[in-house]
């Protein structure tokens, strides 16, 4: 099959990768249908972080093309939303509601795993992992919104949900990628009444208005900071969602949080100065982590097909698979918020 092929910091190229088989009675087999390149894949196509050789992609949507023996709700020809991580629905941390964290669980395209990037995936514990979508039609825009589900929505909701957020809040958000705007979508799904945006380009902060934004700072840092307890009369957010995993924006999100309110955070974090003392003094709690995506894609999917939100939005930037390095460079030179890849028809 034909996939993109990640083989060293700034080189990922489509190519031949082996046509993925059942291998467990649990598995499916996709054809993918839209793949999309994450904000984590452009830590590794910056050197950032380390990533195999190999396979890459965590996030796809398509149409089940064989199921293992043991699937029992998933049927050839059904559509498909995948996680960016398997999980068996099974294990402690997955009744719990976390399954992220699955014991038996792991991430697609990660070198070894098929990615969403390519035109197969086998996705392990079919049933647990994937959420059918009812119907066989939809728009390129549903598309683009499922996609989002996969994962990014999820995760900025995820930040949204660990941070407590609630009907009547005031809730900022740093980080205007796609996880930061679909974090101030995720607020506004969960009540909030105003939702600060920190952002700084136009074309992020339009789509932050679209998902419900109510002011915008386009301040950094201390600056930040400052304008945006100018806008709550000195006192600060109930919520802080912090979507980036910098040093800078986690200490942001602490300096706008009032006493006793919340982070949730939902960007990797490479922090290598901040410490829990700038937020103990305030009574502020943190939050956060991995998004269990595999929890919010049932209830996420109802509003995208009820036409109440449109997480796709944030794809501003749309390419093949044959044209896969130009989707990573558009986001690494910031011309895309985030690059949606065509992989294959409905
Ligand atoms: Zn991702
Ligand atoms: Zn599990």
């Amino acid at each position: 099959m034909k996939a993109a092929i990640f083989k060293a910091a700034r080189d990922v190229e489509v190519g031949e990768r082996p046509d993925p088989k059942i291998q467990d009675a649990t598995d499916a087999l996709v054809r993918v249908v839209r793949g999309c390149v994450c904000g984590s894949d452009l830590w590794y196509y910056r050197g950032i972080n380390p990533h195999k050789v190999g396979s890459i992609g965590h996030e796809y949507i398509g149409v089940v093309e064989e199921v293992g023996p043991e699937v029992k709700d998933l049927a050839v020809g059904d559509f498909v939303i995948a996680p960016f991580t398997f999980n068996d629905g099974t294990c402690p941390a997955c009744l719990a509601g976390f399954p992220s964290n699955c014991e038996h669980g792991g991430a697609f395209g990660n070198g070894e795993t098929d990615g969403g990037q390519g035109e197969f995936v086998r996705a392990p514990f079919a049933d647990a992992t994937l959420v059918k979508v009812p119907g066989k039609d939809f728009t390129d825009e549903q598309l683009a919104s499922f996609t989002a589900l996969s994962d990014v929505m999820c995760t900025g909701y995820h930040a949204g949900v660990s941070a407590g957020v609630k009907e009547g809040d005031t809730v900022a958000v740093v980080g205007d990628g796609a996880v930061g705007l679909s974090a101030v979508l995720g607020a506004r799904l969960l009540g909030a009444k105003r939702i600060i945006a920190l952002s700084r380009h136009a074309d992020r902060q339009a789509v932050a208005k679209e998902f419900g934004a109510t002011d915008i700072v386009a301040e950094r840092g201390e600056e930040a900071i400052a304008e945006v307890l100018r806008l709550t009369d000195g006192v600060g957010v109930d919520a802080a969602l912090e979507c980036v995993g910098t040093d800078q924006s986690i200490e942001t999100a602490a300096g706008v949080t009032r006493a006793g309110g919340m982070i949730g955070a939902v960007g990797v974090p490479l922090y290598e100065e901040f410490t829990y003392q700038s937020i103990f003094w305030k009574n502020v709690g943190i939050k956060g982590g991995v998004a269990p995506a595999r929890r919010y894609i049932p209830e996420l999917l109802e509003r995208v097909l009820a036409g109440e939100i449109n997480p796709g939005l944030v794809f501003n930037f749309t390419t093949d698979l044959d044209h896969v390095a130009e989707a990573y460079a558009a986001m690494d030179e910031r011309r895309a918020i985030k690059s949606l890849l065509r992989v294959g028809s409905l």
